[in-house]
């Protein structure tokens, strides 16, 4: 994203007012020259900051200030962590990442990440390591705090569940592994009506790199674009972001990763279990 962009998105952040929060999302988008002056202007404005974090992000040399910035400007962080064991985590986010994921937990945790009262939030995300749903949102988080609590002193506070989508490299990986038509049937056979009125293409507005805006950020990975009047919208088509209210969202296959079981979002599971097939 350039610096223009940039102020392009705080433009728009000053003219919609209804929009409360700022969700930066990337590799590791703490690396990027626009990051810091987005989170400032956006916390000036009065707006809730989301980063999302890979951990590792915290120990690359030139980051060691990084946790600090965080909690002075009061960011949530929201942080991969697809399981508490290494095993399962390397195997998802390759080799030598387990370590300074809980190193970084536990620096985020030293400046009051996770603790009561603190007003820092720290959530995890967990996605199934292959080609399942996520189990209940509720129970995994129950085993998340005992299983970080009691081997490594980490504290958190929510767990969220996504469901890998079957797009990019997921669905590379189970086009390998032979699984394209049982994990789409997976996910067709328990679609769950309650969590179509939960999902958040409904009330959010992805912004790419370059400017272009996007139903969500898996419509921006197929590169399926927000259109008004059958042309792609970019944040310079628009004056403010109430103008996006009521346009068709633009789907597809992979929506049914958002609504299967218990549904799937940014901010984790939707609805109650749905009744499958
Ligand atoms: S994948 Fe489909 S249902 Fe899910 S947020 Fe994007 S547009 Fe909405």
């Amino acid at each position: 994203m350039s610096e223009e962009t940039g102020r392009a998105v705080v433009r728009l952040l000053e003219s919609s007012p209804s929009v409360a929060t700022l969700d930066l999302t990337g590799g590791a988008p703490e690396l990027h020259e626009v990051f810091r002056p987005l989170v400032k202007a956006a916390r000036r404005l009065g707006r809730h900051v989301i980063d999302r974090c890979n951990l590792t992000v915290l120990s690359v040399p030139g980051q060691e200030d990084l946790a600090r910035f965080l909690a002075e400007n009061g960011v949530e962080v929201v942080a991969s962590l697809p399981c508490y064991t290494k095993e399962n985590v390397e195997a998802q986010r390759g080799r030598g990442v387990f370590e300074p994921s809980i190193e970084a937990l536990r620096r985020l945790n030293a400046l009051g990440y996770g603790r009561p009262g603190s007003g820092l939030l720290l959530n995890l995300v967990y996605n199934p390591v292959g080609a399942f749903l996520p189990g209940d949102q509720a129970e995994l988080e129950s085993d998340y705090r005992e299983e970080l609590g009691t081997r490594f002193g980490v504290v958190f506070n929510r767990l969220l569940t996504i469901t890998n989508m079957p797009i990019h490299r997921f669905a590379a990986q189970l086009e390998r592994e032979g699984q394209v038509e049982a994990y789409m049937s997976l996910l067709v056979n328990h679609f769950n009506e309650e969590a179509v009125l939960n999902v958040m293409c409904r009330s959010l507005v992805s912004v790419s790199w370059d400017g272009r805006l996007y139903d969500c950020d898996f419509n921006q990975m197929l590169d399926l674009p927000l259109m008004r009047h059958g042309l792609a919208m970019a944040l310079d088509s628009i004056g403010s972001l109430t103008e996006l209210e009521g346009l068709p969202i633009a789907t597809g296959e992979h929506c049914f990763g958002c609504t299967a079981g218990c549904g799937s979002s940014c901010g984790g599971a939707l609805a109650r279990e749905g009744r499958g097939p």
